[in-house]
Order: structure tokens, then C-alpha cells, then sequence
């Protein structure tokens, strides 16, 4: 891959353009941002750890998006966080027009590239900027289940004591309050997770990885997460730049697949080159689908209020 872009130098831009640099996943890591000079100075400071990490992936910063040209992928972290006590719907006013400039940018000097969503609310987002572009669901989608699939994995490293590597977990929907994990598709290395953790520690792993997100942020006070949301969106990355074809929950604009239409939201795609290639469509069980409809219920409620804003 010869270029990626980065959109938003924030603590989740940022931390996404150092592991692609060290990963030397692209030939060249481009950060955008508008506060002056803050790129130029967040691509430096990477840049001088590359003879630490032996990497020889050239990173650039400006104010222009003209800096989007050549871009093989657009990451979108631009915007605002969350602050204590809010929900990430509570950011949809201010970073709609945020997302709207950014996708006009993208299709001005990066007409060929796919875009992947971060910020937030990113299930409402992707749908926005896959309208807003046009340039179809297999190349505008979000990260939100990388992400809480890694908290829920996470969660159950430290309940078990087992290598966070052996653990396989999955986590559909919206990313939010009612995302879906589903632990009867969660193993450790090939062993249902039920053989280890007995349903009602389950449960109780269950609603923190819900809340894994507030959890942090009432920790950090002054941020919300920003290293595993830039490893899940390193993880993306390096599935489509080396092919891989992985199975990981994106957000993505629904076509009659889980019998919904004209929504964007977290289900297994296979990630390669060409970005989405397809959408695994899950064997739900009575539970999981009434988990999944009230995700799909509040979704729709965001995007009412967004058609509502954007009027
Ligand atoms: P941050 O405040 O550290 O960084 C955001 C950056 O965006 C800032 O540097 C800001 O100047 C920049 N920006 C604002 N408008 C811009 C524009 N028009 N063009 C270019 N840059 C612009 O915030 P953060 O912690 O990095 O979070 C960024 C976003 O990602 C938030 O919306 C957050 O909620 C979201 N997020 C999503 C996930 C997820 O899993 N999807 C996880 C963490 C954070």
C-alpha cells in the first residue's frame, strides 16, 4: 500500500499513524488535522522513532487537505470525543459538519481510496459518509467490534489468567450500550468460553465490556480511549494491506443481510484488498436477535435525529 491518510492528529490519529509506521503498513502515513501546525509537529515526533523501531515509513503532516492525494485508505478520526457522563450519540451535532467537510476532501483528492470511520457516533457516521461519498458499502465502513470484541477478549484474559491471544470473541451492533456480544461464539483456543466462566460471571464480563468505553473515560478523565481503539484500527488496516481475508465485526451499510436495510452497523466482514469483500450472516439465536433489534432500534433513533440536524 503506498499511502494512507490519517483525519484528526488527536490522541486516536495519532496513535493509529505510529503503529502503521512501525508496522510499515504503507509506504507513506499522512496526518490532517486543522489546528495549526499540530500534524507537522505529531508526524516529527513519530518520524524520530523510527530508528528505535527500525522502520523506514515516511510520515507527513499539513493543514491542507490537499495531502489526502494518492491515499489508498482515509481514516477518519476527526471530531470530539466524549466527555464524562455523555454518551457517544451526544457528539452527533458537532462532528456531523466535521465528517460532511472531511468525505468532500476525500472525494475532491482521494477518489479512489476506501474510508474507515472512527469517530463517533461511528455506526451513524459511516451511514452519513457512505451517502455523503457515494462510493458504495464495500469501501466506507467503521470500526466499533474490533475494538469491543479486544475489551470483551480482554476482560476474559484477566478472569481466566489464559494468553489474551488465545481468546476469541465477537461483538455485533452498534457501538454502544446496546452493542451484542456474543459469548456462545467466544472460545479459548477452540474451547467454548463456557467450559471456563460460568454464566453469570459471564453475564457480569458481558455489561463491562458494554461499558467499556465509559469505564475509561471516568479513569482518564481528560480522554477517552485512544491506544486499543488505534490497535483495532491498525488490526483493520493490516487485514486489507496484506490481503488476509479476516473475519472482523465492521460497521457497515446493510443491504437486506440480517434482514436490515438503509442502516449501518457492527457485523463479521471479511476484510481484504479490496476492503469489505463480504458479510457473514450469523445463525442468531431468540436471545441475540432481540439484542440485535433494540442495537438496530436505537441505531435508527440516531439517524433520525442526524436527518433531523443535517436538514
Ligand atoms: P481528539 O480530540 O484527541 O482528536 C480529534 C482531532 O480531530 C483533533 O486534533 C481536532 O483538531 C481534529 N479535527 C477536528 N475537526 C477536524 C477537521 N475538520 N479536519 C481535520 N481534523 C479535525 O479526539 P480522539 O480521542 O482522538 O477521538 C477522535 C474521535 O474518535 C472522537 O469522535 C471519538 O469519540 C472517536 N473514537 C471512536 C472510537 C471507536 O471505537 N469508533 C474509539 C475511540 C474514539
Amino acid at each position: 500500500m503506498k499511502k494512507i491518510t490519517i483525519v484528526g492528529a488527536g490522541r486516536v490519529g495519532e496513535t493509529v499513524a505510529q503503529i502503521l509506521a512501525e508496522e510499515e503498513l504503507c509506504r507513506e502515513v499522512a496526518l490532517l488535522d486543522v489546528r495549526e501546525d499540530v500534524p507537522n509537529g505529531v508526524a516529527l515526533d513519530i518520524f524520530q522513532t523510527s530508528p528505535f523501531f527500525h522502520f523506514d515509513t515516511q510520515v507527513t503532516g499539513s493543514n491542507d487537505p490537499a495531502i489526502m492525494s494518492g491515499s489508498d485508505i482515509i481514516v477518519v478520526t476527526a471530531g470530539f470525543p466524549r466527555k464524562p457522563g455523555m454518551s457517544r450519540s451526544d457528539v452527533l451535532e458537532a462532528n456531523l459538519g466535521i465528517i460532511d467537510s472531511v468525505c468532500d476532501s476525500a472525494v475532491k483528492y482521494a477518489p479512489d481510496a476506501m474510508m474507515i470511520l472512527v469517530s463517533n457516533p461511528v455506526d451513524v457516521l459511516t451511514y452519513r459518509a457512505q451517502q455523503r461519498t457515494g462510493w458504495g458499502p464495500r469501501r466506507v465502513f467503521g470500526q466499533a467490534g474490533v475494538l469491543d470484541s479486544s475489551r470483551m477478549a480482554g476482560f476474559i484474559a484477566m478472569e481466566t489468567g489464559f494468553s489474551a491471544h488465545d481468546i476469541t470473541t465477537i461483538v455485533l451492533g452498534g457501538h454502544g450500550d446496546t452493542m451484542v456480544p456474543l459469548p456462545r461464539f467466544c472460545t479459548i483456543n477452540g474451547i467454548p468460553v463456557g467450559h471456563f466462566i460460568d454464566e453469570e460471571r459471564l453475564e457480569q464480563i458481558i455489561e463491562r465490556t458494554r461499558s467499556g468505553g465509559a469505564e475509561i473515560l471516568a479513569l482518564r478523565k481528560t480522554s477517552s480511549a485512544y491506544d486499543a481503539p488505534g490497535a483495532a484500527v491498525a488490526a483493520m488496516i493490516d487485514s486489507i494491506s496484506h490481503n488476509r481475508r479476516r473475519i472482523m465485526p465492521c460497521v457497515v451499510l446493510l443491504d437486506g443481510e440480517y434482514g436490515e436495510s438503509d442502516i449501518a452497523m457492527g457485523v463479521p466482514c471479511i476484510l481484504g484488498e479490496k476492503g469489505v469483500e463480504d458479510i457473514v450472516e450469523l445463525d442468531l439465536n431468540d436471545k441475540e436477535w432481540t439484542m440485535f433489534r433494540e442495537s438496530v432500534a436505537y441505531i435508527r433513533s440516531d439517524l433520525e435525529k442526524m436527518k433531523e440536524i443535517a436538514k
